[in-house]
Parts: structure tokens; C-alpha cells; sequence
């Protein structure tokens, strides 16, 4: 195939007003937003792509402002032999623009979009699956996971999770260590034959308690132990943590950079890494350390927890990697993923990735339209 030439940008954000807050130890989601962004190449052909935006509150509209103000020209008009090829140049000429604000987190998420809706416009002119088009031999369909359930939550939610077909999940942690680690001993006592529980702490302990929970909890047969401590604690209180604990460590989505991935696969303190494709890499940077996450002995699982566009490039990812790792589904109610799913987003708990081109989807869920909170267009 020849190249193309991007000859459009558009991204719209999205905000979903929820009743039930979703919690995690550092803070609080009070609505649930989405930045979708779509490119255009000159002879018609589109992709789609999600940027991340759950955290800072004020993110989505800040990242969708940036995109069109502060990236969109390096976009508009580049040509792209592979898919991969906008994201080395955006890597490369928006350097000093994000050095100068230090905004390095809000321009790899927008180049992250970017990249996963290249990738789906390549995959879409070719007419097979996004998932086919990184790996030929990709899977049909991925095992996932029910996340997003707080602790606290659990004894109401679990039971519908499981009424739902899933048998591994991960409930949120962190809050109060005593409440936290009673709560879980009865959810692990209570789990049924052959199902999987992960937690989360969100980074919330220092070294100390994380030592004493893994102590502590060490019997009960967790799956993983996610983000115990910080992501960006020293090499050697991860080490120490790993060495102390009988339950596997993870971690991945709040570390960035192919160098940081090659040293967390290297260290080996993670059982479980976990890039998010609509924080860093998009398709480019996640297939690649997918790769070498498996090369290294480790699993690869996708972190996700935005809307729909996010979810399903994160399945075609873990079926072109295709580890024995599991994808990450929100069990929180969100329309802004919920839409591209009229019919459930998992079936006993498995994902499908349909061999429609790309991602799998044309045009956006009309019922998105109400909750939109901005609309840009360049080209
Ligand atoms: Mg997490």
C-alpha cells in the first residue's frame, strides 16, 4: 500500500454526569469523560482514536485544545508511509513544545490518539481487523477481567459481575488498611472455584505498608497486588516489596517511555505490566513493549478505563500480542463506552475482536451527541 497524507483532524470531548462516583484512593471521578479524535487522509479514508482524559478533572477539554492549537499543524498535511510513522515524528518536533510547558503527560496522551487512529485508518484501507493488521495470526477473541469495584462495593457488585459470566476481577483498595484488607479476606473467602481476584491500591502506601499488607494479606490468593507504592518509587523499594511478597506485583499505566518499560521488564519485580494506549504509545509504543513484555517472561494485561474507542483498541492489542494476559473492562456504568456495545461488551467474560476493518465501528454512537462538551475541526 502506498502512503497516505492526513488531510483533516477533528476530536471531540464528552462528559457523563454519574450518580455514584467512582473512587480510587487518591481521588474521585464525579462525571465520566471521553476525547475521541478522528483523522481524515486526503482520498477519504478515517481512524479513530481515544485520548486519555480521566485525570486532571479538567483534562479532556484541556487535551482536545491542545491537540488542535499546539499539535494539529505538525499533522495536517504529514504523510505516513506506516502507521507507526506519525507517532516517531510527533515524538520528535513536539519535544520542545512540551519541554517549554512540561506538559509531557497531556502530549503523549494526544499523540497516543493520534497514533491509535492512524493505525485504524491503515487497517480500515486494507479491510481487516486492527488487530489482524499488527498480527496476522491474532486472536478472535481475549479473556478479560471486571475492574472499577471499589472495595467497599464489592459484596453488591461482585455477585452481578459474576451474573454477567466473568471469573477474575479486581476491586480498588487503598483507603483504610484494616477495612480494606478485613473486606477483602471475606470477598477471597467467599470467591467461587476457579475465579480470580486482583486489588489495587492506586499507588496509595509507602514502602512500610505496602510491606505490611503483603505480610498480611499473602494468603489470601490474590491474582496480582497493583501499584502497591508509586510508580516512581526507587528500582529498589519495588525490588524489596517483590522480594517480601508472595502475591505477584503490577503496574504499567502511569509508567511512560519505552526506556522505563525496558527497565521495569529488565528489573523483574512486575508479574504483570500493563501500558494504557490512550496514556502513552497508542498502538506504536504498546504493540512494541507488548512484545517485549512477553519476550521478557512477564504478562502483559492493558490497563483501561475509559470509553469505548480506548477498550477496543485495547482488546486488538492483547490479541495481536497474544499473551495469556487478560483485558481490563470497567464494570462502572459509562455511556461513553457502553454505546459501542449495544449488545454487552463481554460474553462469559471473553471479548470479541470482530473482523470488521479496524476498530470495528464507522461513525460514533448517536447517543454520544448529548453529552458533548466540545467539537474542533482542522484540515
Ligand atoms: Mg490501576
Amino acid at each position: 500500500m502506498t502512503g497516505i497524507s492526513i488531510a483533516r483532524v477533528e476530536v471531540s470531548t464528552y462528559r457523563v454526569p454519574v450518580t455514584t462516583p467512582v473512587m480510587t484512593s487518591f481521588g474521585a471521578m464525579t462525571n465520566r469523560p471521553a476525547v475521541f479524535v478522528r483523522l481524515t487522509d486526503a482520498e477519504g479514508a478515517f481512524g479513530w482514536g481515544e485520548i486519555f482524559a480521566n485525570w486532571p478533572a479538567a483534562g479532556a477539554e484541556h487535551r482536545a485544545r491542545l491537540l488542535m492549537e499546539d499539535i494539529a499543524d505538525l499533522v495536517i498535511g504529514f504523510r505516513a508511509e506506516a502507521a507507526s510513522d506519525l507517532f516517531q515524528h510527533l515524538m520528535t518536533t513536539t519535544h520542545i513544545r512540551a519541554l517549554q510547558c512540561g506538559e509531557w503527560g497531556p502530549f503523549a496522551q494526544v499523540i497516543a490518539g493520534l497514533d491509535t487512529a492512524l493505525h485504524d485508518l491503515f487497517a480500515r484501507r486494507k479491510g481487516v481487523s486492527l488487530a489482524f493488521h499488527l498480527n496476522p495470526d491474532a486472536a478472535r477473541a481475549v479473556p478479560a477481567y471486571a475492574s472499577g469495584i471499589h472495595i467497599g462495593a464489592a459484596h453488591d457488585i461482585v455477585p452481578r459481575v459474576r451474573q454477567l459470566g466473568y471469573r477474575a476481577m479486581k476491586v480498588k483498595i487503598g483507603f483504610h488498611a484494616d477495612t480494606d484488607l478485613t473486606l477483602l479476606r471475606a470477598l477471597c473467602a467467599g470467591r467461587h472455584d476457579g475465579e480470580r481476584l486482583f486489588a489495587d491500591a492506586n499507588q496509595a502506601w509507602d514502602l512500610r505498608q505496602a510491606l505490611r499488607f503483603v505480610a498480611q494479606a499473602g494468603d489470601l490468593g490474590l491474582g496480582w497486588l497493583e501499584e502497591p507504592i508509586r510508580a516512581d518509587m526507587p528500582a529498589g523499594h519495588w525490588a524489596e516489596l517483590a522480594n517480601s511478597s508472595r502475591i505477584k506485583l503490577a503496574a504499567g499505566e502511569n509508567i511512560t517511555g519505552f526506556d522505563d518499560f525496558d527497565a521495569a521488564i529488565e528489573a523483574g519485580h512486575l508479574g504483570f505490566i500493563q501500558p494504557d494506549v490512550a496514556k502513552w504509545g497508542g498502538i506504536t509504543g504498546c504493540h512494541r513493549i507488548g512484545q517485549a513484555i512477553r519476550a521478557g517472561g512477564r504478562t502483559y494485561c492493558p490497563h483501561f478505563l475509559g470509553g469505548g474507542i480506548g477498550l477496543i483498541a485495547s482488546g486488538h492489542l492483547l490479541a495481536a500480542v497474544g499473551s495469556d494476559g487478560l483485558l481490563e473492562v470497567d464494570i462502572n456504568t459509562n455511556p461513553l463506552r457502553d454505546a459501542f456495545f449495544p449488545d454487552g461488551m463481554c460474553k462469559e467474560g471473553v471479548f470479541a475482536i470482530t473482523d470488521a476493518p479496524g476498530l470495528g465501528f464507522d461513525e460514533l454512537p448517536e447517543s454520544l451527541a448529548r453529552y458533548r462538551t466540545l467539537d474542533l475541526v482542522r484540515h
